[in-house]
């Protein structure tokens, strides 16, 4: 996957690309992260992307023209040969919430766009002429698009194929089958007098597997009950959460 970020500040976007999952993901051709600084496209000697807003009040805008040209620079530079179009993501509180579905869904395309911003937000019309989307990490505001665009990068970066090793898998994660996960446990046996689970410990497979479904479900039914309202539970599931809800 090919993905740009438009970003005043692309030096922070070396907390992800240099290690953990996303950096072996570029480093196994999985991921390519190219970063894009408006700053490179401003005319003036100060390199000025920012201006007063119009109509006054407090903070400062981030001015069209060098969003643009980063925006026209950065579909450019996305790999000619991909028939899809890349997505011109804005990063916003305002911007539809980012959840594992949405992960998955950004998985699937060859290219996008993240554009993250600064100071009270970018000129509007860049919005409704050059983004596709708004996305949200959460109902609260950052100081900027960079932390936003990094954990849309790093969830997206786990569901590429290839980008986890053998002993690493999305597939048992959180919300992949709309269930949180079980609790997991490693050695030692016995730490500070509470004991790994004994089904763990069976080498029973299908014992262990069933042992983690319960506990998945029961987890979610206990923290986020509202996770069920979405999924179709297999009949075993529904007896466990009957058993469970008695
Ligand atoms: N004035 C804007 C508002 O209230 O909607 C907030 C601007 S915020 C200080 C600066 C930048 O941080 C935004 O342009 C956006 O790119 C990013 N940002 C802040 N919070 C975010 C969030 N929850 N999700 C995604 N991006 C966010």
């Amino acid at each position: 996957m090919d993905i740009h970020v438009i970003s005043i500040f692309p030096e922070m976007f070396s907390a992800i690309s240099e290690q953990g999952v996303v950096g072996r993901a570029i480093k196994q051709n999985v991921l390519t992260l190219t970063l894009h600084n408006p700053r490179d496209y401003t005319l003036d000697e100060r390199r000025t992307v920012d201006d007063r807003p119009y109509g006054g009040g407090p903070g400062m805008i981030m001015m069209p023209e060098p969003l643009v040209k980063t925006i026209k620079m950065a579909k450019k530079a996305a790999k000619q040969a991909f028939k899809d179009k890349p997505k011109v993501v804005y990063l916003s509180p305002q911007g539809q919430r980012f959840d594992h579905a949405a992960a998955n869904s950004f998985a699937q395309d060859e290219s996008l766009i993240l554009l993250a911003g600064r100071y009270e937000g970018v000129d509007e019309r860049v919005i409704q002429n050059y983004v596709d989307e708004e996305w949200s990490i959460g109902d609260y505001v950052l100081s900027g698009g960079e932390l936003p665009a990094m954990v849309m990068i790093d969830a997206i970066a786990r569901l590429l194929p290839e980008s986890l090793g053998n002993s690493e898998s999305a597939q048992q994660d959180s919300f992949v089958d709309g269930l949180l996960d079980c609790p997991h446990y490693t050695r030692p046996e016995n730490f500070q007098n509470e004991l790994v689970p004994d089904v763990l410990l069976s080498g029973n497979h299908q014992a262990i597997a069933k042992w983690r479904q319960q506990q998945a479900l029961r987890r979610t039914v206990d923290r986020r009950p509202d996770l069920l309202e979405k999924i179709e539970l297999t009949a075993e599931q529904i007896e466990l959460l009957e058993r469970i809800n008695k």
